[in-house]
């Protein structure tokens, strides 16, 4: 068996994956392997899957399957398997990193000392305790952050269009949550139906002054939307650390827009969940040796 790591994973990974059959990280030789790990950089699509005629296991670590071309590898014979567990606490501790950071005003207050100013009177905190957290989506890392904010007294509102039940967050319909929220939180996967899911229609919903953090996909968010309520005011800040594309274009309109805080898609990458992931990775292919 030959496995090719194509993305980044733990660097015990390839040690760890010997005694299985070869391993390689020269993505130029996918044409001559049996399984391919990837996460977010790669995308197996028709072309890449027609490139690797030898291909019969695909493990992406991670948990969105949007980078892989699901019905084409079913119709090859190809196996998919996700790391869909292993994640989630990373993912919301990040979540909860971004939203933490913006009533404590960090971000203002660290670039305002590298500028050599003390705006002890001017940076004016406020507090989480008390505040409405809305999750768009409460599935394992919606679930993770609504435990952390309610140890931080938040109260947590959530939507979600297959959870029915959830002992740690009050399930509501989306227009609720919307309206509810001060800070808003979109754990959903990214397909047709969420595709520009916060979009001038949704956001005219929400409580004026709103935060929105996104940790989901960049894509659920239409960006020019996003840019007219934060010029206006109506969102005061946009956390995310998701876009279109990873990197995004340089003509992205949330780059240069205000109120903005942004990290390049690290939600998942935490030293524990990339051994997490590593863990997923030796089980799903022992059982696929089976
Ligand atoms: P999950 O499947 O456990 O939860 C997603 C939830 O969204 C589910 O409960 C589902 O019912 C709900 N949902 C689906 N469509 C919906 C809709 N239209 N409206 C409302 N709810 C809807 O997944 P998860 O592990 O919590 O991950 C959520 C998403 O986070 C992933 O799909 C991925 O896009 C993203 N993610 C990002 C990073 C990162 O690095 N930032 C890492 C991992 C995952």
């Amino acid at each position: 068996m030959k496995i090719l790591i194509s993305d980044a994973f733990d660097p015990s990974l390839s040690d760890r994956l010997k005694k299985f059959g070869e391993v390689t990280e020269d993505t130029d030789l996918v044409a001559e392997c049996d399984v391919v790990l990837i996460r977010s950089k790669t995308k197996c699509t028709k072309e890449y899957i027609d490139a690797a005629p030898n291909l019969k296991l695909i493990i992406r670590g991670g948990v969105g399957l949007d980078n892989v071309d699901l019905e084409y590898a079913k119709e090859k014979g190809i196996a998919v398997h996700n790391t869909p567990e292993a994640s989630s606490v990373a993912v919301a501790e990040l979540a909860f990193a971004l939203m933490i950071s913006v009533p404590n005003r960090i971000i203002a207050a660290h670039n305002s000392m590298v500028d050599d100013k003390w705006e002890k009177k001017q940076l004016k905190r406020s507090e989480l305790m008390g505040k409405v957290l809305g999750l768009i989506g409460v599935g394992r890392i919606g679930t993770v952050l609504a435990n952390r904010a309610r140890a931080f007294g938040m109260h947590v509102v959530g939507h979600d269009k297959f959870v029915k039940w959830s002992d740690q967050v009050e399930l509501k319909e989306m227009d609720s949550v919307l309206g509810e929220s001060d800070y808003l939180s979109l754990h959903v996967p990214f397909n047709a139906d969420t595709e520009n899911l916060i979009n001038k229609k949704s956001i005219a919903k929400m409580k004026d002054g709103v935060v929105v953090i996104n940790t989901g996909r960049g894509k659920c968010v239409n960006a020019e939307d996003m840019v007219d309520a934060l010029k206006s005011g109506k969102i005061s800040t946009y956390a995310t650390d998701v876009w279109p594309s990873d990197p995004p274009p340089a003509d992205y309109p949330l780059l240069k827009a205000p109120n903005v805080i942004m990290t390049p898609h690290i939600g998942a990458s935490t030293k524990e969940n990339l051994l997490r992931i590593g863990d997923q990775v030796v089980e799903i292919i022992t059982n696929f040796n089976k």
